[in-house]
């Protein structure tokens, strides 16, 4: 025991621990070669508890505020010798907050439980393939037609953006700069929405 980690950190760190060594360990080496894991693993993940940590308990987080359960948690995981493969498992963690924090009850409520279950996935889309730093520049533009937007634009580097089913993306729907960028949540299933072919990259998947 530290002064930081107490005996319910101890508990997930075992956790994640067994999820690794029984569920990914085995298979990291073959994965990595494939550049891509199956898709269950969510499930999996889900079920040991490991993806709700730090979100609402209202939602089927662990709850918010307990920044060394997520540590304890997050270096577990890289036991799987994979950045890629934690970033994947993590996407929903730079994805869902947004959700979990801003959208309407009823949506937060149909989206969050589901991903935290690992039986959906989240992905945050920002960056675009003319830069990514520059943030206020993005060019992606959302309009606003009757009681939906209309969307027009190219998201790049996207972490799980090959596999995600729900992705929070910023678009531009006022003027230029920062001020202009709204947040929106747009499904893999919408009329239009299509991803390119996945890129090679070395260790990120
Ligand atoms: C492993 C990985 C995972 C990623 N996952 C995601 C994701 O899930 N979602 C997402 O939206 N994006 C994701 N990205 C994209 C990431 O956010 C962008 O790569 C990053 O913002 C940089 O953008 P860029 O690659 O277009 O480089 P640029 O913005 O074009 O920058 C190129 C170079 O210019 C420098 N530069 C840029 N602007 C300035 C300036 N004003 N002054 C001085 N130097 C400058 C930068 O430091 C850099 O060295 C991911 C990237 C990686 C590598």
């Amino acid at each position: 025991m530290s002064d930081y980690f107490n005996d319910i950190h101890q508990q997930a760190r075992l956790s994640a621990r067994k999820f690794i060594e029984t569920h990914v360990r085995p298979y990291i080496d073959e994965w990595e070669e494939a550049g891509e894991f199956p898709r269950e693993i969510y499930l999996k993940a889900g079920e040991a508890g490991l993806l709700g940590v730090g979100f609402p308990e209202a939602l089927g987080g662990t709850g918010e505020g307990d920044i060394f359960l997520k540590v304890a948690v997050s270096e577990e995981l890289m036991r799987s010798t994979s950045g890629g493969f934690v970033a994947s498992m993590g996407s929903l963690d730079i994805g869902l907050p947004p959700v979990a924090k801003w959208a309407r009850k009823e949506v937060r409520e149909e989206i969050v439980p589901p991903v935290l279950r690992g039986e959906k996935i989240a992905a945050l889309a920002i960056t675009e393939p003319g830069g990514g730093s520059d943030v206020a520049s993005l060019k992606t533009r959302a309009v606003r037609d009757g009681d939906h937007y209309v969307v027009n634009g190219n998201k790049i580097f996207i972490t799980s953006g090959i596999r995600a089913d729900h992705y929070t993306v910023a678009v531009r729907t006022g003027g230029e700069g920062h001020g202009g960028i709204s947040l929106l949540l747009i499904d893999r299933d919408t009329p239009g929405f299509s991803t390119g072919k996945k890129l090679k990259k070395m260790g990120w998947w």
